[in-house]
């Protein structure tokens, strides 16, 4: 039977026990809404761990001011239903009182990280992805905790913060689930109208062409050009946050792809009407390309 927790003590007190009796335990954190993008996570978690507990918890921390906290999607019996239906051990479901106190005053920055690409235009937002996914951390000590390489950023910082801090978890990172013409799956796909859902994956297709200019030996300054261009002639583009081209694992700029077997990451942040989309894709520059 899966359990839905909203007390922290209480999910502390009940993973405490399973880890005594020896339980490997996986936390997926999300924020509800769920899709198929969640569920590969799940399945994930489930195929490592004993346990797999999800949070849904939507993190008012994260949200500017402007932002969509108050119309992000919330359903939760349908999120229980689909979690139960992947057979998920424990969602832990607490209410934002629950999760910080009247006095909250300690937060989490990874320097530098958290400054450039999303964390450019949404200041603070990582700050609150990190202190949220620290509190989680020492509210359910899992064993791994799994994270869509959908928000490449958000996992890379994640990494970033579990080693600087010494953190004894495994970061695990998921391949982004895709709609068959390429939209990555999200939550705030739903925010788009008919129109402009058909033409979503222009965002996609955007990086896709990056992709093969850098590969056929084109500097990353040109790549770039063409995809931004991709992606100006879209009507439905209303503003490009950035399309930047970094290494994956600290997210430095590159000037050049091209050296051996190296692995850039290609990502984007577009405003698509009113709908802000992100998405990005790791490259594995092969022996052959210069
Ligand atoms: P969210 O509920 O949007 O905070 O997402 C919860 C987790 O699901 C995060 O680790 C996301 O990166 C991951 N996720 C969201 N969309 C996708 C997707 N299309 N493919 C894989 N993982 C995803």
């Amino acid at each position: 039977m899966m359990q839905i927790i909203k007390n922290k003590n209480e999910i502390s007190r009940i993973v405490g026990k399973l880890k005594k009796e020896g339980k490997k335990i996986g936390l997926v954190p999300t924020m509800g809404a769920l899709h198929e993008g969640h569920l590969s996570l799940i399945k994930r978690c489930k195929e490592e761990c004993d346990i797999t507990i999800i949070s849904i918890f939507v993190n008012p921390v994260q949200f500017g001011p402007n932002e969509d906290f108050a119309r992000y999607p919330r359903d939760f019996e349908r999120d229980r239903e689909m979690a139960s239906q992947e057979e998920v051990d424990i969602i832990f479901y607490p209410e934002p009182g629950e999760m910080y106190g009247d006095r909250h005053l300690t937060y989490v920055n990874v320097e530098k990280m958290e400054k450039i690409m999303c964390g450019k235009f949404r200041p603070g937002h990582f700050k609150g992805v990190c202190t949220v996914v620290l509190k989680l951390f020492n509210i359910i000590i899992p064993d791994n905790a799994y994270f869509g390489m959908k928000d490449f950023q958000q996992l890379a910082i994640l990494k970033k913060m579990v080693s600087d801090l010494d953190i004894n978890i495994q970061i695990v990172g998921c391949e982004t689930v895709r709609e068959p013409d390429g939209l990555a799956l999200s939550s705030r796909n739903a925010y788009l109208n008919q129109e402009e859902r058909k033409n979503a994956n222009i965002l996609f297709q955007a990086i896709n062409l990056a992709e093969s200019e850098v590969r056929q030996g084109r500097s990353v300054k040109t790549a770039r050009i063409s995809a931004v261009k991709m992606l100006k002639e879209c009507s439905f583009v209303k503003k490009i946050d950035y399309f930047d081209i970094r290494d994956p694992v600290e997210l430095k700029a590159l000037k050049n792809p091209g050296k051996q077997n190296m692995k850039i990451l290609i990502a984007s942040a577009i405003w698509f009407g009113k709908t802000r989309l992100i998405d990005n894709k790791v490259v594995e520059m092969s022996q052959n390309q210069s």
